[in-house]
């Protein structure tokens, strides 16, 4: 059994560098840390004297190969500074390396919230918002939209900074397209060293946990609540689906114990899964059983937490995904298809397939942009189970409607593909072709994604 920690990325002490999902690992050419920004632009100068490519890592919480390195690889954990809290606009400035978990912990000193967030808090801002991280909620917008400036380092060394361009910061054309560019840029643009988050008054959520059937949660899909959150979990081969909604809330907390918490979440949810994965390999006719087991483990209870409590689900159990975000009209179907793909493929999955709903984006390449978005998502416990069939078949069910991978996440589409399903695409390969001619922050992940320059 592997160990049960958070870690995003794993170092071994031969060097190689391997990402979460334990799919994907590297041992670059050189690693690099710096302290300072004079430190970074040294690392980029150094990298165009030898002719090699930067790739900068956050925390390795993507499942796929965005942040593999094959050459230069730069980490900026030693940028992860707060830079500036400006408590009259509610907006935090903070280094491209700090943690959700750091920036969370300056939210909370001054009586601030981010407006929505994702189910962990380890990645790295920088990394987050590069690959479009998002929450669940109709109204409950992604990073990329929590964010009202940015600096990004350019190949030469150079800073440039864009942003949102409201209230006095006004703006050109030129810099809102660097915006709604550079928000979602998967490291192919620069390297994001400072973000400034647009942060919301401190609230609480009444949150409510329930168990209903497939029918119920694809009809709640079609037609889900414009306000607050639902996250759905879908299961394979069991009529079951977990259910959690939550609505913002005047009341104090009202939770179980720490101890309750603590076996509801870890020995429950993580063990649980840990367990149910090591059978599944091993026995994978009983997976059905052990879903409904699981699902009969999730009691119904409504809960009053803070905001950061009811999102953050401490989930150290290592695991592969996918998700797509498609139209909100095509969501259930999505889902149903993934479902079949997963079930007649035979897949041992004992696995919670989180599905969740999402606003329209801006930034360019952000899958959500220019529509309200399902995520339709499925997970296995990793390495080890072959499920890359199923998803090819349930990419593909994405893919026909017009759905977007995330980023972060599995999926095997180039960017011929991709090309087609972004309206924006050839704006920013122009302004990527613009902003870094020499191609110096490419990789073997961006040559297939985005094209080689
Ligand atoms: C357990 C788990 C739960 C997750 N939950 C969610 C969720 O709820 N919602 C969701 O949307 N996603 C979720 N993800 C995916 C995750 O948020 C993204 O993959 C995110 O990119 C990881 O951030 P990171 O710091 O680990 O970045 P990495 O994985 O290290 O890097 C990701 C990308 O960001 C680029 N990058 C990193 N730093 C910079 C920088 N300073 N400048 C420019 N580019 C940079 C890298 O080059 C790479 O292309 C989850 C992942 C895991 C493992």
């Amino acid at each position: 059994m592997g160990s049960l920690r958070a870690a995003g990325a794993e170092i071994s002490p031969d060097g190689t560098w391997t990402n979460f999902s334990r799919r994907h690992s590297v041992r670059p050419r050189r690693v690099a840390a710096p302290s300072d920004l004079d430190g970074l632009r040294r690392v980029l100068k150094e990298a165009a004297a030898e002719g090699s490519r930067v790739r900068v890592v956050g925390s390795g919480h993507s499942y796929n190969d965005v942040a593999i390195a094959p050459e230069t690889q730069v980490s900026l954990r030693h940028l992860n500074r707060i830079l500036e809290v400006d408590l009259d606009r509610a907006r935090l400035t903070v280094q491209g390396g700090a943690s959700l978990r750091e920036i969370r912990t300056e939210l909370h000193r001054h009586q601030l919230a981010f407006a929505n967030m994702g189910d962990i808090d380890h990645q790295s801002i920088a990394g987050a918002l590069s690959t479009g991280t998002h929450g669940t909620g109709l109204t409950a917008p992604a990073f990329a939209s929590q964010v009202v400036a940015l600096e990004l380092m350019l190949a030469d060394g150079s800073v440039v900074r864009c942003g949102a361009g409201d209230g006095e910061d006004a703006r050109g054309q030129e810099e809102a397209d660097l915006f709604d560019a550079a928000r979602v840029s998967l490291g192919a643009l620069g390297i994001i060293v400072s973000v400034t988050i647009q942060a919301v008054p401190a609230y609480n959520l009444r949150r409510t946990d329930a168990v209903i059937s497939r029918d119920q949660a694809l009809t709640l899909l079609a037609d889900p609540p414009p306000t607050g959150h639902v996250g759905l979990y879908f299961m394979p081969y069991i009529d079951q689906v977990l259910m959690w909604t939550a609505e913002r809330t005047g009341d104090p907390v009202d939770k179980p114990s720490a101890l309750g918490e603590w076996f509801r979440d870890v020995v429950k949810v993580n063990h649980g899964l840990q367990a149910m994965g090591v059978v599944a390999r091993r026995a994978p006719r009983l997976v059905p059983a052990l879903s409904r087991a699981f699902a009969r483990g999730v009691r119904p209870e409504t809960t009053v937490d803070t905001w950061d409590k009811v999102f953050l689900r401490p989930l150290f159990v290592r695991h592969d995904a996918f998700e797509f975000a498609v139209g909100q009209a095509d969501g259930p179907d999505c889902v149903r298809q993934l479902m079949s793909a997963v079930e007649d493929a035979k897949v041992p999955a004992a696995f919670p397939c989180e599905t969740r709903i999402a606003p329209a984006e801006s930034a360019w390449l952000h899958p959500s942009y220019g529509r309200t978005s399902t995520w339709v998502g499925a997970a296995i416990q990793a390495p080890g189970i072959d499920v890359d069939g199923a998803w090819v078949e349930a990419q593909r069910a994405c893919v026909a409607v017009g759905g977007r991978p995330h980023w972060g996440k599995w999926h095997t589409l180039g960017a011929d593909e991709l090309r087609r399903l972004y309206p924006r695409w050839d704006d920013f390969t122009a302004l990527r072709a613009a902003l870094d001619p020499d191609g110096r922050f490419g990789s073997p992940a961006i040559d297939r994604i985005l094209g080689r320059i």
